[in-house]
């Protein structure tokens, strides 16, 4: 990255808050472009980003975001800061082992239907705390319910493993991640016919990504390309 195109990256994200206009002239293609660009310049170590009370005072009267992130609730995934976005750029709901339920799908649809994003992104991490517990079999209090959502990915992942399938095994860990972040991708298609309906007119896009607890880095991953990541998964790790 030179300084030409460091200095127009960080004039692109000091600029005032969306407005409307600009929203609705965002694709879902180009909102992960700019969401990649953002995460490029936060794991090369220049962040260019810092919310000002300009920026505070500019989004009072509205907000257009251009994507709405799910993410776990983990505090060394600092969502805003891992895409280079302030105030008025994504929304973000966060959940332990970002699950999905119906306030979540809520949410989300107020996101998109409502307020005009343009992209839905489920993303996981690695080393992350929830998928380990629900490998664990945790029962505590409410964490119980929470961990039943992520069960299904567990037990999936368990199909043709050839290790041990415990937390303690980083390459299950792994693969559970990545079948929970699928599973959730499809959870949202299939219980949010509103967002189903976007995204099958190319209103919006529904991806998933992880992001690297090591690297900085949130890895993509669209439509069809999950299924191919978890078997080139099972490949690398249990062929
Ligand atoms: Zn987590």
């Amino acid at each position: 990255m030179n300084k030409k195109q460091n200095k127009n990256n960080t004039e692109m994200k000091n600029n005032k808050v969306l407005t409307a206009e600009e929203q609705s002239k965002l694709t879902p293609n180009k909102v992960i472009e700019i969401l990649k660009r953002g995460n490029e310049a936060f794991a090369d170590n220049r962040l260019a980003l810092q919310n000002s009370i300009e920026r505070v005072q500019n989004a009072v009267n509205g907000q257009h975001p251009e994507a709405v992130i799910l993410s776990c609730i983990d505090s060394r995934v600092p969502v805003e800061d891992i895409f280079q976005c302030g105030i008025g750029d994504i929304f973000v709901a966060r959940v332990a082992g970002n699950i999905v339920n119906p306030d979540i799908l809520g949410s989300l649809e107020y996101a998109c239907k409502v307020s005009g994003a343009k992209l839905i992104v489920v993303m996981g991490h690695e080393h992350c705390g929830a998928i380990k517990s629900a490998i664990d079999d945790v029962e505590l209090g409410n964490i119980t319910g929470l961990l039943s959502k992520i069960k299904p990915a567990v037990n999936q992942s368990k199909v043709n493993f050839k290790g041990e399938t415990t937390s303690g095994n980083a390459a299950f860990v792994e693969k559970v991640c990545y079948a929970n972040m699928e599973l959730m991708v499809n959870e949202i298609r299939k219980n949010s016919p509103i967002l189903k309906a976007m995204e099958d007119k190319g209103e919006i896009k529904i991806v998933g990504a992880i992001y690297g607890l090591e690297s900085g880095k949130v890895e993509f991953f669209e439509k069809n390309k999950i299924k191919n990541i978890i078997e080139q998964l099972s490949i690398r790790f249990f062929s």
